[in-house]
């Protein structure tokens, strides 16, 4: 439950029912495969005695026109007929793999509109090309396009191989939205702007959480407390060393990321209060992220969940577009967590725009903002004559970590 209740769940839009994840993996691979079974594409006596991967002969479509054929002995002869059957075959496949390799997708921009429908998002669309006609062409390409869900994608997510005759593996794929940091707090009557991905990866079921967890990257774990003027080469300076600690909340489950030998769990003061106001939030887990995958998890798709590391440094993310792997996907478990979108910035100096910044600057008596990050040149140019410091300010080394 945790904070399903507090958000009303259950009458969200933009939120799916609780999903057991493995329970999810057995049954659309169930449905799946009566489906294929129904359609003729496998055998029914495979879909009784399933096993988890690889393909099997009898699943190829092209074994199964062979054998149509050598049974029917249509060319009055049993060879002939699966000599025949073979060259059909292998013009079909060629013709079919010259035809998808010479016409890629990605050729075909959208263009099409469809009229007179009742699909609100055909009327959208209708509305929009009106709108672009009348005044600019412009608008298509802008305002229209940011908003389409895959328009910020990786290419490489949108092309595809063609897939011959191949079996997917029994995995599902699940995107996993990492929220953009929002620092600002809003007072009543500001436009509150909604959160917005700032990654997306795609993740297997066989994905652990600590990969999961390494993609969370954050400038609060490459700051340290060493002043400027001393030496910072040593990595056990910065704070993702000194303060290992962080957790990952999902749905009713705090998972601790207990690898570094100093790591604590810093989860234990919410449970507290959690347990303190138990109903609203219900009764809370705590388990170590060591060993578990994505498809031991349990979660609502959009609904917002919890990455916390450095004490308090909270980061939102979410799972969308949970599926069945297919053909086209990459199998190979290493590719995973797979990037597919990335709309963040690199951090630049405050001063100079362009390089990478070195430092966090405080309170410096001669800079607008309380705390800046600069770069080395600007820094030492800025706060440094002969020498010798000009001004007051605290200024501590930083590795930028992108
Ligand atoms: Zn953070
Ligand atoms: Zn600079």
């Amino acid at each position: 439950m945790a904070m399903d209740a507090h958000f009303d769940a259950d009458n969200l839009k933009f939120c799916s029912p609780v999903i057991n994840v493995k329970q999810f993996l057995e049954d659309a691979y169930e449905e799946q495969r009566s489906m294929e079974a129904k359609l003729g594409l496998i055998s029914v006596k495979n879909t009784e005695n399933d096993e988890a991967e690889g393909s099997s002969e009898d699943d190829d479509v092209r074994n199964r026109f062979k054998e149509f054929l050598k049974n029917k002995n249509v060319y009055g002869d049993q060879e002939e007929s699966v000599t025949a059957a073979e060259q059909v075959i292998e013009r079909i496949d060629r013709g079919t793999e010259q035809m998808f390799n010479s016409t890629p997708l990605t050729d075909y921009p959208f263009t099409g509109y469809v009229h007179n429908t009742e699909f609100a998002v055909h009327k959208e669309q209708e509305h929009r090309r009106e709108y672009a006609e009348k005044h600019n062409r412009k608008f298509l390409n802008s305002v229209f396009r940011r908003r389409l869900k895959y328009a910020f994608y990786e290419p490489s997510e949108l092309e595809r191989d063609y897939c011959l005759g191949k079996r997917p593996m029994k995995d599902i794929l699940v995107t996993v939205h990492i929220m953009r940091p929002s620092n600002k707090w809003h007072s009543k009557g500001d436009r509150v702007r909604p959160v917005k991905a700032e990654y997306k990866y795609v993740v297997r079921g066989e994905t652990t959480l600590h990969e999961l967890r390494d993609k969370f990257i954050c400038s609060a774990d490459f700051c340290t407390m060493v002043p400027d003027h001393e030496d910072a080469t040593e990595s056990s300076v910065y704070h993702v060393e000194q303060y290992p600690s962080n957790f990952l909340f999902i749905h009713d489950t705090f998972y601790l990321d207990m690898r570094k030998p100093n790591a604590k769990d810093i989860a234990q003061v919410v449970r507290e209060f959690m347990h303190r106001n138990k109903p609203e939030f219900g009764v809370t887990h705590v388990a170590d992220m060591e060993g578990v995958k994505i498809k031991d998890l349990v979660f609502r798709l959009g609904f917002p969940y919890n990455y916390t590391h450095q004490g308090s440094c909270e980061h939102l993310f979410q799972f969308t577009d949970l599926r069945l792997m297919n053909a086209q996907d990459e199998e190979r478990i290493f590719d995973y967590p797979f990037k597919v979108f990335d709309i963040s910035k690199i951090p630049k100096c405050a001063a100079c725009k362009m390089n990478t910044p070195a430092f966090v600057v405080q309170n410096s008596d001669r800079l607008p903002d309380t705390l800046m990050l600069m770069c080395n040149v600007c820094f030492k140019t800025f706060h440094y004559e002969n020498d010798k410091p000009v001004g007051k300010f605290n200024a501590y080394h930083y590795f930028c970590p992108q």
